[in-house]
């Protein structure tokens, strides 16, 4: 029997962009590598993948995803070590995430054979895009969306599932502001929070263009209820450190259950950082900024992998913290991209 992978028909791309890019000075998620995968759900199945040279596709203007936003993603990233050898950081479990969002979003869900085989042909295929300069990985962005047409508000019949690649360099450049919310919501209970569905994005950018006036670069959201407690950032989970102990919020129907926020803990415990996992109330983050025993914020995801908040601003005033010289942030940032990159045991099997 041919694997999945034996099956997938590769057409090459005539003209590959490779030279016209500067590895050295890599935005994030701005430029694309030569060959995407794109896999079709139609009557109930999966039809085999097909990997091609990037580019348009084209859509039925009645396709659902325009009207109804049927649309679910992922982030991850493929690393190289000083050997040319290629990584994936528990990519199981953006699989298994993935398949979440799918049902939540009543979208079929993607076997892991798909999704895995179709990752690995597809890195394998590009894996000169890869770069090896230092915070510098390919971004990789597993999407489906409903493709299935139809002005009936129900969901499509028929579905795209794409993989798309971009070497990226860090998400945040500069001191990172952020802007306590206190109106709008992302996320409400029994919603969609706990999705990487594109809608909870479009959701955010209006609150976080208001933000971004006032010279905040992103927002940390808080619970929909009283705007009581802390919960997460646009795309990223957020830790705070009071005196010694990290905390962070617990996973729920409002928040994404990041890969990178659970690496942390685990390596914490590891590292006999003491940790907790609980509600934080934004009046005792402003009270511990005041006191001094706020000693460090930071937001923790794939693209952002650890990013220091420098500053957070709460009903128009603004927190800096202080500049530590051994953060918890810088270690346990040192840790994982030690894994990422094969610099360090992995003494998790994390490393794939
Ligand atoms: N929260 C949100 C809303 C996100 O979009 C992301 C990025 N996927 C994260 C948190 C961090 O998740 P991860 O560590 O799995 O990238």
């Amino acid at each position: 029997m041919e694997t999945l992978a034996q099956q997938i028909n590769i057409e090459k791309t005539k003209h590959s962009k490779i030279d016209q890019v500067d590895f050295d000075d890599l935005s994030f998620g701005s430029i694309f590598s030569d060959h995407m995968l794109v896999c079709d759900y139609k009557n109930g199945n999966w039809e085999t993948p097909k990997i091609m040279p990037y580019g348009p596709i084209s859509l039925d203007p009645s396709a659902k995803i325009f009207h109804y936003g049927q649309s679910i993603f992922e982030g991850m990233k493929a690393y190289k070590d000083a050997d040319e050898q290629v990584w994936l950081f528990r990519p199981h479990d953006n699989h298994r995430r993935f398949n979440i969002s799918a049902e939540r979003m009543a979208m079929p869900e993607i076997p892991q054979a798909y999704f895995m085989e179709g990752l690995e042909t597809l890195i394998g295929l590009e894996k000169a895009w890869i770069p090896s300069t230092d915070g510098s990985a390919l971004y990789i962005r597993p999407f489906m969306f409903a493709s299935g047409k139809g002005f009936h508000a129900s969901p499509a019949d028929a579905y795209k599932f794409l993989i798309c690649l971009a070497p990226s360099g860090a998400y945040f450049s500069g001191k990172v502001k952020v802007l306590i919310e206190e109106k709008y919501s992302r996320s409400a209970d029994g919603g969609t929070g706990f999705a990487k569905a594109g809608g909870n994005y479009a959701g955010q950018f209006y609150p976080t263009q208001l933000a971004a006036k006032k010279g905040y670069h992103q927002v940390i959201w808080t619970d929909d209820h009283k705007h009581e407690f802390i919960e997460e950032a646009g795309a990223m989970n957020i830790f705070v450190r009071l005196g010694d102990t990290l905390v962070t919020a617990p996973t729920s129907d409002r928040i994404l259950d990041g890969i990178t926020r659970k690496s942390i803990l685990q390596i914490s415990e590891r590292e006999n950082i003491k940790t907790e996992v609980r509600k934080i109330t934004v009046g005792e983050v402003v009270e511990a900024a005041q006191d001094g025993s706020l000693k460090e914020m930071f937001g923790a995801g794939t693209a952002a992998v650890i990013s220091p908040i420098a500053t957070f601003g709460y009903r128009g005033k603004d927190y800096d913290l202080p500049e530590l010289e051994n953060s918890y942030a810088s270690r346990l940032k040192k840790r994982i991209v030690d894994i990422q990159y094969n610099r360090a045991e992995d003494p998790f099997g994390w490393r794939y």
